[in-house]
């Protein structure tokens, strides 16, 4: 295809001058016939990469999307920008369908969107070169190493066979390496060419904060953002009703979202965020998919994600207009617990709880957190980011094998049957009522760590586990054990270098035992 028709038509249909980048490289290939695999990150332009042929070629587009509510607002979009687009789903009447089938039989739509429920439908009239491009958008979900599977996407495959000589575009904003190569298998497009645009966003600043006193970080957060708007994500609809209700009363226009809110109600508030008369969402993850702000400036995790795909599109949704935006995690063990009992009831448990895993390693990391992000998604930066905390504030390192050797015979005299909380009561000597009860004032290691406050044990222990010499059980109560590598402390003078637990204003860190 001709280069000045792609930007003639670029401009003309979508008003832009420029391409982004990748979006040219991946239209010529569309042109060329072959099968492709974009993965670029949300707000990158994916659309553009199939909208824009499709207004080109010959023939019908389809194009796949799992999103019913997404499917109108674009197809609106583009008919109101000359391009003629309709939708078949599942929401729809017969006498909708037929006068959409009226219309591809008359050639009169270029865009046909599918949800792919519906896709026998589209099967009885369409053949093979019936069809200039089928694009499948969200592409992750047809792999069940992805975050995000739909059952009905398995059923894909067989659009290669149905359609052999067809072009397939594949699009998706979260793919690792295992979850790419899965979608092309599954896809049946094994040779398909893959554009990976880069998933650095720099104007997005990294920030993990202990989820201790969440309530009073958030208010003092939001303080001197009273102008601004923000998403903040809570794992369950309770949180987040309960978190608007608070910022209600301390004076903010804060709202709760989540997928168990009647539908008109829901679109309002979308309606408000958008228009800036809601300043401050609080959701569960139901929010944002679809949502075209690009002013949003900051997003706060008030509970930890259970994966960095999930995490990275969370956050991802700040910034759009490339302008500085601020994001904020929350870790608490809490969560991670509760993320493990959901991820060990799942169907694919040993990913799930890999995902979580280094979802975890993230919120604990000691050194430039968008590396470790980016790394995580197969793109390696060369230099420390500067925008995250670690970056802006790197910790410092020093010996703390006796530390260590304290906290580990600790356990060891505990028999390892009692979670974090105990342990360090124990080592601080608490008097409480767990200590009387089991008599632990009689141990050896009652009282040897005295000197060093809640706070600190708490972030030296979490320093042990990631470091691999202890291990929390997950079952009812998360006791805390030894593993193979602390007989190396205890028995063999290993060194342990920990990092230096930053000064926090609170100092309430109670939150733990929750
Ligand atoms: P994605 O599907 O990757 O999340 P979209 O296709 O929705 O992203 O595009 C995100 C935003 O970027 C949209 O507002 C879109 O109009 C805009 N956009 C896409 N391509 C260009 C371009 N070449 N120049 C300027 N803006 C663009
Ligand atoms: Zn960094």
């Amino acid at each position: 295809m001709d280069e000045a028709v792609l930007f003639e038509t670029l401009k003309e249909y979508f008003g832009y001058e420029k391409f982004r980048p990748l979006q040219k490289k991946i239209i010529s290939s569309v042109f060329e016939g072959k099968d492709n695999l974009v993965i670029m990150p949300t707000g990158g332009g994916k659309s553009i990469c199939y909208q824009l042929p499709a207004i080109l070629l010959p023939e019908i587009t389809l194009v796949i999307s799992p999103l019913i509510a997404l499917m109108k607002d674009q197809v609106d979009g583009l008919n109101a920008n000359g391009v003629p687009a309709a939708y078949l789903n599942s929401s729809q009447q017969e006498s909708e369908k037929e006068a959409i089938f009226k219309q591809i039989d008359d050639k009169e739509i270029k865009l046909l969107y599918v949800a792919p429920e519906s896709l026998q439908v589209v099967d009885r009239f369409l053949t093979d070169g019936k069809v200039s491009l089928i694009a499948i958008d969200e592409a992750h979900c047809i792999s069940s190493w992805g975050h995000d599977f739909r059952p009905a996407y398995t059923q894909l495959g067989y659009l290669k066979n149905r359609f052999p000589s067809t072009p397939v575009l594949a699009l998706t904003a979260t793919a690792d390496k295992a979850t790419r190569n899965d979608i092309c298998k599954q896809l049946n497009i094994p040779k398909a060419k893959k554009h990976i645009a880069s998933f650095d966003r720099k104007n997005l600043s990294l920030e993990v904060k202990p989820g201790i006193k969440r309530f009073e970080q958030i208010t003092d957060f939001l303080k001197s953002r009273k102008k601004e708007s923000g998403i903040i994500y809570c794992l369950s609809r309770k949180t987040t009703e309960e978190l608007a209700a608070k910022l209600k009363v301390k004076g903010f226009k804060a709202e709760a979202y989540h997928a168990g809110i009647e539908h008109d109600k829901r679109s309002n508030i979308q309606d408000d965020f958008i228009n800036d008369e809601k300043k401050i969402i609080c959701a569960t993850i139901a929010f944002g998919m679809g949502i075209d702000k690009s002013n949003i400036r900051w997003v706060i995790h008030y509970n930890m994600p259970k994966n960095l795909e999930g995490y990275y599109q969370e956050i991802g949704r700040a910034g759009r207009d490339g302008l500085p935006s601020e994001t904020l995690l929350f870790h608490s063990y809490s969560d991670v617990i509760q993320l493990q009992k959901f991820a060990s009831n799942s169907k694919n448990e040993e990913v799930q709880l890999a995902k979580l895993d280094r979802m975890k390693q993230y919120s604990e990391a000691l050194s430039c957190r968008r590396k470790i992000l980016l790394g995580y998604f197969g793109e390696y930066i060369k230099e420390d980011c500067g925008n995250c905390d670690i970056c802006k504030n790197p910790p410092e390192f020093f010996d703390g094998t006796v530390i260590a050797q304290k906290a580990l015979s600790c356990i060891f005299r505990l028999k390892a049957s009692e979670p974090i909380s105990a342990v360090i009561d124990v080592l601080r000597g608490s008097q409480n009522e767990l200590v009387r009860r089991n008599n632990y004032h009689e141990l050896s290691t009652y009282g040897i760590g005295k000197d060093i406050s809640w706070r600190h044990w708490q972030q030296y222990i979490i320093q042990l586990i990631n470091l691999g010499y202890i291990e929390i059980a997950f079952d009812r109560n998360n006791h805390l054990q030894l593993t193979e590598q602390s007989k190396k402390v205890l028995f063999e003078k290993e060194k342990v270098y920990l990092a230096d637990v930053k000064e926090e204003k609170e100092t309430a860190t109670r939150e733990i035992e929750k």
